[in-house]
């Protein structure tokens, strides 16, 4: 089954919560906008690449819409319609006036200079910015994109509109009116929900065991907010390797090594010596089946699936990717009784400090990072409260109190428009 169709089977579970009519199921099943274009660059070396590049808009039912840009060779148009649509449940989750979007480029960035990425970066907006705009569409970053693609974004649909619109574009660089807090958003507001999901469960506030699958802004993030907050981060991986350490990483380290080598892998060989790491490696299927309090994917989707679900031991997953858990994977949880926080709910931090960016770029007025911390603690822990107790009076999983919830508050909208 492909990608979309996977997702879609999320909204199943849901209706036996609520009731909707057919014809709104019907405007949810189907994107509003899938635009396919090419994007051409001459590489360093004169020669001329070409690369698939999308935009999905799913839905502008609850606002404008709201979603990253990927660069990553698995994209295509399957994934980013799914992608689109995980949005679309996700700003319904957090409460956000937004919609649901996504776009992506089919390329391995780490192929491409630092020139090339930025005519790539720039070639996305000319191919693309008809249908962008802070009351239309808002691209922000996803996987392999960044504050500083960003930053090339926006000045590009700047000039071509000739006007200052800077709130097109979430997740930029602190000069060109980024957020504070907006980096490490995703990180901080998963740990947010993890902390009001500990309390509801009276699991320990400290002391945990944590493994982190994804060692990029995300899965960093996190890992380090955790780490600070007493708990031990015992297994970390990237897409090369898998490490681990009994009595708990020190995560600066950890992450100055990655910024260092650019990978997690034991021996590298870099400015002509190899240089090793302590670090004992495991495979990547143990950090995922290991004894632990909280697993935590911050990598790509279905990276959980039934083989891998029937041997996970933790008690609680926090969901930071999108989609990182197949549905068939997600019932197996289900009957061990391990508690999935959806990614819906998990990783809406940062969608959630887009919001507070575009909001301050409206405004003018811009906040200390202080202030945006509260404003995220304050969503991340609202949202999760009416979450847990919609699946306490449902006697539901957390995922499908969060899409009847999110359903709930589109077909509100739905009718309302109607
Ligand atoms: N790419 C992030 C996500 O999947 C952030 C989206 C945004 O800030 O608009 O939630």
């Amino acid at each position: 089954m492909n990608l979309f169709n996977q997702a879609l089977l999320r909204l199943k579970p849901a209706l036996e919560h609520i009731s909707v009519s057919d014809e709104f199921l019907e405007v949810i099943r189907t994107p509003e906008r899938v635009f396919q274009f090419a994007i051409r660059i001459k590489s360093d070396d004169g020669r001329v690449r070409v690369f698939d590049a999308y935009r999905v808009v799913h839905s502008t039912l609850l606002g404008p819409g709201k979603g990253g840009i990927r660069f990553h060779p698995n994209v295509d148009e399957n994934e980013t319609k799914s992608l689109a649509f995980w949005m679309t449940i996700k700003c319904a989750v957090a409460g956000l006036p937004y919609g649901g979007a996504k776009g992506g480029v089919k390329v391995n960035s780490k192929s491409l200079s630092p020139q090339e990425l930025e005519r790539l970066s720039r070639e996305y907006v000319r191919g693309s910015w008809q249908l962008l705009g802070e009351d239309s569409d808002i691209p922000a970053p996803d996987m392999y994109t960044n504050s500083k693609i960003m930053g090339w974004m926006v000045d590009e649909y700047c000039k071509i509109k000739g006007s200052f619109e800077r709130g097109v574009f979430t997740g930029k660089p602190l000069s060109m009116g980024g957020s504070l807090g907006r980096e490490d958003a995703t990180g901080r507001g998963g740990f947010y929900v993890l902390q009001t999901i500990q309390k509801f469960l009276g699991l320990p506030k400290t002391g945990a065991r944590i493994a982190i699958q994804g060692f990029g802004n995300v899965g960093a993030s996190f890992a380090k907010i955790a780490a600070n907050d007493g708990h031990k981060i015992v297994a970390i991986s990237d897409s090369s390797t898998a490490i681990y350490s009994e009595e708990g990483f020190d995560i600066d380290a950890v992450i100055a090594y990655k910024a260092k080598f650019g990978t997690l892998r034991g021996v590298t060989f870099k400015d002509g010596e190899f240089h090793e790491t302590p670090h004992s490696t495991i495979l990547h299927e143990d950090l995922l089946t290991m004894d632990l309090d909280f697993l935590v994917p911050a990598a790509m989707e279905d990276s959980i699936n039934n083989k891998i679900a029937e041997n996970v031991k933790a008690k609680v997953i926090v969901e930071l990717a999108n989609g990182p858990v197949t549905p068939e994977a997600d019932q197996i949880l289900a009957e061990k009784k391990i508690v999935v926080i959806p990614d819906v709910l998990a990783n809406s931090g940062g969608v959630t400090v887009s919001y507070l960016e575009w909001v301050q770029n409206k405004t003018g007025y811009y906040w200390t990072e202080k202030e945006v911390f509260e404003k995220l603690r304050e969503k991340m822990v609202y949202a999760t409260e009416v979450i847990w107790h919609f699946s306490k009076d449902h006697n539901c999983s957390l995922r499908t109190a969060a899409y009847s919830t999110a359903l709930t508050r589109l077909y509100r909208a739905y009718e309302e428009q109607k």
